[in-house]
């Protein structure tokens, strides 16, 4: 596979998500160590991507990396932080990205600026980088549906919910507990 150039890492990454933005510049420099590193992370169904934050920096990672929610091999945990962890599952092998509290300095920079300066840096430059155990949280799971009493929508069943013996689905259970 032929190695694309941060530059070009950054337009496919910008031409997904919509406009230009440091987030989406740290997650090209996330996706840039894993493609620089495709013989212990190929990218394909085997790589699990695990972000701890739902902001501009993880379109670049389903951009650049395949790492979709659509798929499953994205998950989501809702920490608040910019750790990036990567899992294949052929190998085992696994790394975790974590964005160093000094890389988002340098206040007196302007967006431009900032854009700039982390494209110019490598993803070590910016990140802790550590193998971890290979333990990716659980992927999501085709559960069977059941029809919300309240709307009728077949719902995943781990999403219903029993309120006075309805079975009711997230948003009918919260529009019924402030009924
Ligand atoms: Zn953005
Ligand atoms: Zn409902």
């Amino acid at each position: 596979m032929i190695k694309m150039e941060i530059r070009q890492l950054m337009n496919k990454a910008v031409e997904f998500h919509g406009h230009t933005c440091p987030g989406v510049t740290i997650g090209v420099l996330a996706a840039k160590y894993i493609l620089d590193h495709d013989n212990e992370f190929s990218i394909d169904e085997e790589l699990v991507a695990v972000v701890e934050n739902d902001n501009c920096s993880v379109d670049a990672l389903q951009a650049l990396l395949g790492t979709t929610f659509g798929k499953g091999n994205l998950i989501h945990l809702d920490y608040g932080k910019n750790n990036f962890s990567f899992y294949n599952r052929t190998t085992k092998k696994a790394v975790k990205l974590s964005l160093k509290t000094r890389s988002f300095g340098d206040r007196e920079l302007s967006r431009e600026e900032r854009i700039t300066k982390l494209l110019s840096l490598k993803p070590e430059g910016i990140f802790e980088i550590k193998d971890i155990d290979f333990n990716p949280p659980e992927m999501a799971q085709i559960h069977e549906s059941i029809i919300c009493d309240r709307c009728g929508d077949p719902t995943m069943s781990t999403r219903i919910t029993n309120y006075k013996d309805l079975n009711v689905c997230v948003p009918c259970y919260k529009e019924l507990k402030n009924e």
